[in-house]
């Protein structure tokens, strides 16, 4: 089993190498005291939950030096644990480390040091949402331990245990989900076959899961796991549980998922399952009608279809729907247009700034409701993440908070933003005032 190995950054001062001998404990670190031998040959060895952790303290990081940081964090650590201090709040320096450590691709955790009271967090710690990364900051205290298992629990989940997959390249995932025979094999090979392509078993996914690779004038595309989409149709015995296990492995690794769906036999049961499993995941989609030669046509027919996809898949109007035939190789292009569309609006962020301008706007025209006197009033709100993309929205009261005014803020963020193809997980959380 592999130790992920987890970088403590941050600005001189928060308390990085507080926490590095806090954990270490009694145990004897490796420290090189060679002058000019930097802090970050410093490592120890955590043990937590049956495995192990590498942590290591880089020093103090100025912002300057980016590029070494970067480095680092490429070559050796798996995931960054970004430290920042309660007791100044954000500050412009965190900020810029926050923004370099988010080119960095790894995976981070916010850690909130120096927050030594139990019991209610101190206002600065909110602030540190706007660093933007996907999960809540982890409060701490280094100098009593207080949070540290939290913060040992976070670092354990974002490194399972089997996580063996890696992904480097710069083209967009594109999982191909539907029931046996809607025909994903055939738009594949479709696809492959008019371009040049390079298929490649990836080293650390499973082991007969096979990527295809296509660039085209569209952009750079891989296809993941056409194997499992070739298997599917061969494999008669629990062919629904397989399916279903198979696509949820590859949606999990895709950026954008295209869910096939059979015209001839309109959508069934087993489409919306399959269709959920996107959503669910938070992934980016697009419902692609297949077989649209084999339908009997006239000018309603779109809009018809359309309508019947939306009812039956109400949770998920956000997706376009394209219709194409696999075999005549119809409107294939159009799904390139339409894959690269939903990929750029699955990686939007909008700023905070913008966000509050849209909240004072939606706020003015649909008063926030109440109950018993008490009103809703909404601090502020900010995305989170990407894939999913998420916003989190500071509030007075998560009850007050109903459902019909978390759809209408959904409703105006994608009117102003579009998010096309995307879901959007909205967390409301509470705050005193
Ligand atoms: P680094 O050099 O940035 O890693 O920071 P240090 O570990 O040297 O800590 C800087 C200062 O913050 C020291 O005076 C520490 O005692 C203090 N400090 C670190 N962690 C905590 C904490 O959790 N609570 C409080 N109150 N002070 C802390
Ligand atoms: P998969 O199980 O989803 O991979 O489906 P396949 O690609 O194996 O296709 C199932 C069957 O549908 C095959 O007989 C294909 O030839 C047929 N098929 C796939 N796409 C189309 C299409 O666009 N039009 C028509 N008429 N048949 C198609």
């Amino acid at each position: 089993m592999s130790k992920p190995i987890a970088a403590i950054i941050g600005r001189p001062n928060v308390g990085k190498s507080t926490l590095f001998n806090k954990l270490a404990g009694q145990r004897i670190a490796i420290v090189d005291d060679t002058p000019g031998v930097t802090r970050d040959r410093i490592y120890t060895e955590v043990e937590w939950n049956g495995r192990t952790i590498l942590i290591t303290d880089t020093g103090g990081i100025e912002p300057k030096t980016d590029n070494e940081i970067l480095q680092h964090m490429r070559k050796q650590a798996e995931i960054a644990i970004f430290m920042v201090d309660s007791r100044s709040g954000l500050t412009a320096d965190d900020i810029q480390i926050g923004r370099m450590l988010q080119k960095a691709k790894k995976p981070v955790i916010v850690a909130v040091n120096k927050i030594d009271t139990v019991g209610n967090l101190p206002f600065e710690y909110y602030e540190f949402y706007e660093l933007g990364f996907p999960d809540d900051p982890i409060p701490l205290s280094s100098l009593s331990g207080t949070g540290t298992g939290d913060l040992l629990d976070a670092i354990l989940e974002k490194c399972p245990a089997d996580d063996g997959v890696v992904e480097e390249d710069d083209s967009i995932k594109v999982a191909v989900i539907g029931k046996p025979n809607a025909g994903k094999s055939s738009i594949v090979n479709k696809i492959i076959g008019q371009k040049r392509m390079i298929v490649s078993d990836i080293p650390g996914t499973t082991r007969d899961a096979v990527d295809a690779y296509v660039e085209n004038e569209y952009g750079k595309y891989t296809f993941i796991d056409t194997a499992g989409i070739r298997r599917q149709s061969k494999i008669s015995d629990n062919i629904e549980r397989f399916s279903v296990l198979r696509a949820k492995a590859a949606v999990d690794r895709a950026d954008v998922c295209l869910i096939m769906i059979d015209a001839s036999e309109g959508i069934t049961e087993q489409d919306e399952k399959i269709a959920g499993i996107a959503h669910e995941a938070g992934k980016a989609s697009i419902i692609v009608i297949n077989k649209w030669d084999k339908v009997e046509k006239d000018n309603k027919t779109v809009n018809e279809f359309t309508e019947d996809i939306y009812t039956s898949l109400s949770y998920m109007t956000y997706a376009p729907i394209i219709f194409v035939s696999a075999l005549t190789g119809q409107r294939l292009n159009k799904l390139f247009e339409h894959i690269n569309y939903v990929y750029g609006q699955a990686t939007f962020r909008a700023t905070t700034g913008m966000l509050n301008d849209l909240l004072t706007d939606a706020t003015t025209r649909v008063q926030p409701p109440s109950d018993k006197g008490r009103r809703l009033k909404i601090y502020y709100m900010t995305q989170t993440a990407i894939q999913p993309t998420t916003f989190v929205i500071f509030c007075n009261s998560v009850k007050l908070f109903h459902f019909s005014y978390q759809r209408y803020i959904e409703n105006r963020l994608r009117e102003t933003f579009g998010f096309r193809g995307v879901p959007i997980k909205i967390i409301i959380r509470e705050r005193g005032e």
